[in-house]
């Protein structure tokens, strides 16, 4: 675990207990398991391997916590076009910050992050006169699939 990944869930236990929500074995089990995250996954992922590692806890309960966590703003959907929801931390200052690739064929997502990138998409934002959040989803066929 790295530092910005314990600080992360060492300030969404705190944001969960400022915001009046009570200590739980669910929400503490959901946190845990998305300090360790990068990226994104949809709530079943996350019930499954909460399972896999005997910790269960009810879908109805993992998805309770995601929104919870989501208008905390410690938590961010993450929505890229095939109809599931998916969930990622976000990080303060923007650590972490990135986009995905999907490939249509066999549905794998991956994380990307590019500089260039960002500094065309802030500029453009101020040209347009926003200060501008912004997601972006790259859509294809991955390598192994056009083998
Ligand atoms: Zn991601
Ligand atoms: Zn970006």
């Amino acid at each position: 675990m790295g530092q910005a990944v314990s600080d992360w869930a060492a300030s969404a236990g705190e944001a969960l207990r400022e915001g009046g929500y009570r200590r739980g074995g669910a929400r503490r089990a959901v946190v845990e398991l998305l300090a360790d995250q990068h990226c994104c996954l949809t709530a079943q992922e996350i019930h499954d391997r909460l399972r896999a590692t005997r910790r269960g806890v009810g879908i109805a309960s993992v998805y309770r916590v995601l929104e919870q966590l989501v208008q905390l703003e410690l938590v961010q959907r993450v929505e890229i076009g095939d109809g599931m929801t998916r969930y990622e931390p976000v990080h303060p200052d923007g650590v972490h910050h990135h986009h995905h690739v999907v490939c249509d064929d066999c549905g794998k997502v991956e994380a990307f992050s590019d500089d260039a990138l960002e500094r065309a998409i802030d500029s453009t934002a101020g040209r347009l006169g926003y200060e501008a959040r912004h997601e972006v989803v790259l859509h294809g066929a991955c390598a192994d699939c056009r083998s």
